[in-house]
């Protein structure tokens, strides 16, 4: 018997690879420094946990409806309003699992066979696997270092053909740290809105933004957005709460409570202490996300200086996220130590070998030319991982 097309189709994730290697290496006495993580290494903030352990002693252990508590979704659609400008109400919210369990759920709702997807690449290794579960096909548009890794309003237009159902957006994005301008995501998400495409913005890394620069939500740019696009967001990254497992869509409420009943069938509500957690992190002091988003900028900073020494890397300065992504193609020019190498997978392997340092081949996110970095770890870590590097090239 063979499996299902799914069970056959759908690749390992290649984040989950390294670390799995890198834990295997760690057991036979071997140190590795790991900068493959995609979460904080910031612990949750005590008043978010206090609330989780409040709602246990309070009995607060049973399932709430599938959407979502009241409480948490009206949290929802004041933070939305206050930050991002956006007026939803609470039944145009959906609470799910972690953003990338709403994504998906999206992608089902929105999405049948032979329908494409427009996906900007650089892209979140998920957002392929998700579409090709639903039958869909995903269409890459292409962003490069040249234009910081921005898609053009042409290569978006050319991809468009009649059976683009959804264009994914996710700025600030992984694993680049790309941050289009409000400009920028009109023009592209109005491309799409003209025609009816609709538009999934992914604004996870929203709060970890550099620079001053800010945010925008292509749901706020006016009614004919607001019927469109569907807003994601979640708790793992801006309030390190990955292991948590919550996030959220905002969006039109047809779209929404398809998004339900699909979730109806299959995970049912999100974990209800977490639900209660989540209502502290929206209402509560946010002055431990502004002290990580400044730790992170220290860090990126350093990292991009350390790696624009080391010839052979060129890498552009991330504007938001908390990932590098340089272009390692001179590495294929000049050899490491000796060794020829000519593709990311097999760099990150060398590096790992010869370096005891672990990154993300770029490959698994649409890009063989570049390998992922993440500073989502503390500052002694990266000084040494990075000197091991340096060593390792200048040998
Ligand atoms: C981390 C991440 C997510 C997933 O977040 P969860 O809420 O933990 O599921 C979604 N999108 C992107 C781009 C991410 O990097």
């Amino acid at each position: 018997m063979t499996l299902s097309r799914i069970a056959e189709e759908i690749k390992p994730s290649g984040t989950i690879k390294i670390s799995t290697k890198v834990k295997s290496m760690a057991r036979e006495g071997i140190s590795v420094i790991g900068f493959g993580m995609g979460e904080p290494d910031f612990n949750t903030p005590k008043n978010i946990a206090d609330a989780a352990i409040k709602a246990i002693k309070d009995g607060f252990t049973k399932y709430t409806p599938t959407s979502g508590i009241l409480e948490l979704r009206e949290a929802i659609c004041e933070k939305l309003l206050g930050d991002n400008g956006l007026k939803y109400s609470p039944t145009q919210v959906v609470v799910s699992s972690g953003a990338k369990q709403v994504t998906h759920n999206l992608i089902l709702v929105l999405c049948d066979s032979g329908d494409e997807v427009i996906i900007p690449s650089p892209y979140w290794v998920s957002y392929p696997e998700q579409v090709k579960m639903a039958g869909a096909r995903p269409v890459y548009v292409q962003g490069t270092d040249e234009t910081g890794f921005k898609v053009t309003p042409e290569s978006l237009k050319e991809a468009i053909t009649p059976r683009t159902k959804v264009l994914l957006l996710n700025s600030p994005g992984n694993p680049t740290g790309v941050v289009y301008t409000e400009e920028e995501l009109r023009t592209l998400a109005g491309i799409a809105v003209e025609k009816g495409i609709y538009v999934i913005s992914d604004e996870i890394y929203e709060k970890i933004i550099y620079d001053g620069i800010k945010h925008a939500s292509p749901a706020s740019f006016g009614d004919e957005f607001m019927n469109r696009v569907i807003t994601v967001n979640g708790f793992s990254k801006a309030y390190a709460m990955t292991g948590w497992r919550l996030g959220y869509a905002a969006g039109p409420e047809n779209v929404i409570k398809a998004t339900i009943r699909l979730q109806d069938h299959t995970t049912s509500c999100a974990n209800s202490i977490a639900q209660k957690a989540a209502v502290e992190a929206l209402r509560g002091d946010q002055t431990t996300v502004g002290l990580m988003v400044a730790e992170f900028d220290k860090r990126r900073r350093y990292i991009v200086e350390r790696l624009s020494k080391l010839e052979g890397i060129s890498c552009i300065m991330p504007k938001g996220a908390f990932y590098v992504f340089p272009n390692v193609t001179g590495l294929y020019r000049l050899g490491i130590a000796g060794t020829n190498v000519s593709d990311s997978t097999k760099l990150v392997d060398l590096l790992i070998e010869k370096a005891r340092v672990a990154f993300v081949p770029g490959v698994c996110f649409g890009s063989d030319d570049h390998i992922r970095i993440s500073f989502a770890t503390n500052m002694n870590q990266i000084e040494e991982g990075m000197d091991r590097l340096e060593e390792l090239l200048t040998s």
